[in-house]
């Protein structure tokens, strides 16, 4: 039992300062003040003077490391406890990318169950960058109704040379199965999908929505960043219904060359008139991030870190002055919403205690909370992973 004093909390809504009291690993009263009883044993977390948001949500990270397209020497390593702790993701949905070879859905299972049981909430997309898409079970629709992590597909690569080229009948299929498979196990159903550099772009995704009766909000294109001429087609299609996300690793060199940084590119959608319910971030954590010269030269593979997720949330709060309120629903509320997680990305009673304490002036991270433990107490890392 925990009990949070005197926070101002950011649910992602600002309710005032509350009392915040977490049993079992769930929120259970908020309050304007809760005294603990004198019979039970209370862990009390004095908030006054800070703010509680809820724990971040990243929907797309390579948790069993990813890369592997400069040979095998540029594979990423595994995603440890800590840096998703250090960065206040209490919730990951992890994925496959371009090698769904040496990296399979058996091991991404077994990550996923890993990561839980050392105190996050962990979910997975079944597939990788491939199709037909290679499931654990027989089909799309099978692992979503007998995989508990499987919430959805991903990530399939469209308009990339890496990707499968996959015709619109094929991709459809996917989204058709990925509805029908979410509506059985109630769990939505998304595919996550891959948007690369190709003019292509979102042809497909569009067309889904002009030639067939599935809904757009089980398709999340992911990368919209990632040069000027794919987010001014995203501008349109969120405007239309549609959902985007943005890449949050990123380098200066990559900005140079068009990818737009994340904070920044909410900023233009938000001045565009998309609504904010249409837009998420995510970080790609542990995938590669290929560092290039200015002649072209492959000069580096850095692993791209999950801790860019709330930094650019940060930045768009201080930088690009998004209320607080506003910025933090791309990490939390609408990636909850979006993904159907019923118990996540609010602080709410009922709610899944993972709890995110931050200075008020810096938005710096204090305290992390994760199902209802402390995982980070004011900047200290209280619990690591299995072999850290
Ligand atoms: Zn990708």
């Amino acid at each position: 039992m925990l009990l949070i004093k005197n926070a101002a909390v950011y649910a992602p809504d600002p309710l005032g300062v509350k009392d915040v009291f977490l049993a079992g690993g769930r929120v259970c009263a908020i309050r304007d003040s809760i005294e603990p009883g004198p019979d039970l044993p209370v862990e009390v977390i004095d908030g006054t003077g800070k703010l509680l948001l809820p724990g971040f949500i990243d929907s797309h990270v390579h948790i069993l490391g990813g890369g592997g397209e400069g040979g095998y020497r540029s594979r990423t390593p595994e995603l440890k406890l800590s840096d998703l702790v250090r960065a206040g993701t209490t919730t990951v949905v992890g994925c496959l990318g371009t090698d769904g070879v040496t990296r399979r859905m058996e091991n991404l299972i077994a990550k996923a169950k890993q990561l839980k049981d050392e105190g996050v909430s962990c979910y997975i997309y079944t597939g990788s960058y491939d199709v037909p898409v290679r499931t654990f079970l027989a089909d799309i629709r099978s692992d979503l109704l007998f995989i508990d992590e499987v919430i959805g597909v991903g990530e399939i690569a469209i308009a990339d040379h890496r990707s499968s080229q996959p015709t619109f009948e094929e991709f459809v299929r996917i989204v058709a199965d990925v509805r029908v498979g979410g509506m059985l196990s109630g769990k939505g159903g998304v595919v996550n999908i891959h948007m690369g550099d190709d003019g292509q772009m979102l042809e497909y995704l569009e067309r889904v929505k002009v030639e067939t009766p599935l809904p757009a909000c089980h398709m999340l294109p992911t990368h919209m960043n990632r040069n000027p001429l794919l987010f001014e087609r995203g501008i349109t299609y969120a405007k239309g219904g549609g959902y985007v996300d943005f890449t949050t690793s990123s380098y200066a060199s990559f900005q140079e060359e068009g990818e737009l940084k994340s904070s920044d590119a909410l900023k233009k959608m938000l001045d565009a008139g998309v609504p904010i319910e249409h837009i998420t971030f995510s970080s790609d954590g542990q995938g590669s991030l290929p560092v290039f010269n200015r002649e072209g030269e492959n000069i580096d593979v850095q692993v791209a870190r999950v801790d860019t997720l709330y930094q650019e949330v940060r930045d768009a709060v201080r930088q690009e002055n998004i209320p607080l309120e506003t910025a933090l629903r791309v990490i939390t509320s609408n990636v909850a919403d979006h993904l159907r997680l019923t118990r996540k990305g609010r602080v709410r009673e009922g709610n899944d205690a993972d709890l995110v304490l931050t200075d008020p002036d810096t938005l710096e991270l204090q305290t992390v909370i994760a199902r209802g433990q402390v995982m980070l107490r004011d900047g200290k890392l209280l619990v690591k992973g299995s072999f850290e």
